[in-house]
């Protein structure tokens, strides 16, 4: 199945092998057709309502609106980059200036003088972005949630240096020299159904604390070490609703940045009705069939009426696809 889920379907060329080369990364570093992204704190820089991205060439050209053009430069030499890949022969590179406290960033913004530009939070900038963009800035946020989370190596506490256009980490101890590469969490997220003998299928979604009332959505968990993924359903399902669950099929998979993990979507066969909440996850939880969840409002809908997450999740799309094969089943 082709994935159109949100931050899937990555445009790049990671050019995992090319990244390596430290001449060629230089090269493309100060190449006049590079892309780059800017990043501050959780927020991608904008002009107007599409993403900012400077390409070196604009300097050139006299009908672009950007006077201060060092402002521009300066960080990209002063910064760790991190190459995102290629696209045709262009690298696009994401600039992290987080390091710069709000008066700073505050004052590099002024120096620009380009007029709407403003950084905006990742999540609410979603709608403004393209399918492709949306992937490469989910990519470079981990990337850089990453970098910023490995700043010292873990085994001996030295500083480590950023390599390979910030994919790698070495420790700097020359007695350790321990290697880092970057992390991702795996979280399994399910959807639960149950047959009973007669009558429609049923599905569990749950009201969890973290997100705003009348919001139900798929139970969800980090994969323990030593796990399968298998295994972390079965416990994830029975630890928050009481259920035990079999025939656990996997369906698709989203990578999730905030901060970096890889949701990974299964279905799953109930054994039991009865539910057993674990309260300090869960506010409610309830059965439905497919046509009572045709009824439910959208994420961001008004009003007081149960909602479905948002469209760009998988537990959306586990939700979709199985309201769609139930109520296909009924016609
Ligand atoms: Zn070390």
């Amino acid at each position: 199945m082709e994935n159109e889920l949100t931050f899937c379907q990555m445009s790049l060329d990671r050019s995992s092998t090319l990244r390596k080369n430290s001449a060629w990364l230089q090269d493309k570093i100060v190449n006049e057709d590079s892309r780059h992204y800017f990043f501050w704190r959780g927020k991608f820089l904008f002009l107007d309502q599409e993403v900012f991205i400077f390409v070196r060439k604009m300097a050139n050209d006299a009908t672009n609106n950007i006077s201060n053009m060092d402002t521009i430069t300066d960080v990209l030499t002063d910064s760790d980059l991190i190459f995102l890949g290629t696209s045709d022969t262009k690298a696009h590179f994401a600039c992290d200036l987080s390091n710069m406290n709000e008066e700073v960033i505050a004052k590099w913004l002024d120096n620009l003088a380009i007029d709407n530009i403003k950084f905006i939070d990742f999540r609410r900038s979603l709608s403004l972005l393209t399918h492709q963009q949306g992937a490469i800035l989910s990519y470079a946020k981990a990337l850089i949630h990453w970098q910023q989370s490995a700043l010292y190596c873990g085994c001996c506490g030295s500083d480590n240096k950023s390599v390979d256009g910030g994919h790698r980490r070495v420790c700097l101890n020359s007695d350790c020299q321990r290697e880092h590469f970057p992390r991702t969490d795996p979280a399994v997220i399910m959807l639960v159904e149950y047959q009973p003998e007669t009558g429609p299928a049923l599905c569990l979604l749950a009201e969890h604390h973290r997100t705003p009332e009348h919001m139900f959505s798929t139970l969800a968990g980090f994969v323990d070490p030593g796990e399968s993924l298998e295994e972390a359903v079965t416990r994830e399902v029975f630890e928050e609703a009481g259920i035990k669950v079999s025939n656990v099929r996997y369906i698709d998979s989203q990578p999730w940045p905030f901060p970096n993990s890889l949701m990974i979507g299964f279905i799953a066969q109930a054994q039991n009705l009865d539910l057993c909440l674990e309260e300090e996850e869960l506010r409610s939880a309830e059965w439905f069939t497919a046509e009572q969840l045709t009824d439910f409002n959208d994420w961001g809908d008004d009003g007081e009426g149960p909602k479905l997450p948002r469209k760009e999740s998988i537990a959306r799309l586990l939700i979709d696809l199985w309201c769609e094969k139930q109520l296909a089943l009924t016609v």
